[in-house]
């Protein structure tokens, strides 16, 4: 088992800039970097091509039995590079649904933690990783911003309107931190880093200065 104290833990709400700095931060740290919300996609984008009920129980079983898997920022689902399709509006609209299921959330914790362990730890990206799929983290951040700057990050990123994407980010936060299992939420022990205004660069730099320091102090 591999000691927790190398997982980085990066959980925020949509839009936050998470995927951006926690791959950065990984480059910087000499870690590998997981998203678990490809993972959660790609379980959604199966049950939808199967033609199975989003909210339904049929669904964990898939979960278990998909070959999925997420590395070096492209998503396999069966052989096949899902990547984009995850990403499309389709998915992206269903995913908390599937996501609120129990089963399929053990399930991926499970996956999840297996990564982390077969790696020697890892920058973790989600909702959940710091409070629930790795509690020992030997970092947990969450990483935030305005509803109104998460949309027009995503706006400049895909286009459409801002006041559009801002109420359908609103919306998938909203259902990620009010449902019953693992709910998007920061906890006593996480770090709290409002991207608002601030570049990449610098959101990275002040983050590995923690990592860096937190390991030197575990060392001592
Ligand atoms: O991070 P991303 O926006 O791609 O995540 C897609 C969805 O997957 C989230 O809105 C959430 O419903 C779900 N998710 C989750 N727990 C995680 C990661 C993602 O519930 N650890």
């Amino acid at each position: 088992m591999t000691s927790p104290n190398t997982i980085v833990a990066i959980d925020g709400p949509a839009g936050a800039g998470k995927s951006t700095v926690a791959k950065a931060l990984a480059v910087a740290l000499e870690l590998e970097y997981l998203d678990t919300g490809a993972m959660y996609r790609a379980v959604t984008l199966a049950a939808m091509e199967s033609g199975l009920a989003l909210d339904g129980a049929d669904i964990v079983g898939l979960a278990e039995s998909c070959d999925l898997s997420v590395e070096n920022g492209r998503t396999m689902l069966g052989g096949r590079d899902v990547s984009s399709e995850i990403r499309g509006v389709a998915v992206t609209a269903a995913v908390s649904t599937v996501a609120a299921n129990s089963g399929v959330r053990e399930v991926m914790r499970r996956r999840q933690r297996a990564w982390g362990d077969s790696r020697g730890g890892g920058v973790i990206e989600g909702r959940d990783i710091g409070t629930v799929v790795f509690p020992d983290a030997l970092l947990k951040i969450y990483l935030t911003a305005s509803a109104r700057v998460r949309a027009e990050r995503r706006v400049a990123e895909v286009g459409g309107d801002v006041d559009e994407m801002e109420r359908a980010i609103s919306e998938r936060d909203h259902k990620d931190s009010t449902r019953a299992d693992s709910p998007l939420s920061t906890s006593t022990d996480s770090v709290v880093v409002d991207t608002s205004g601030r570049t990449i660069d610098d959101v990275v730099r002040q983050i590995k200065n923690i990592v860096d320091s937190r390991r030197s102090s575990v060392r001592k």
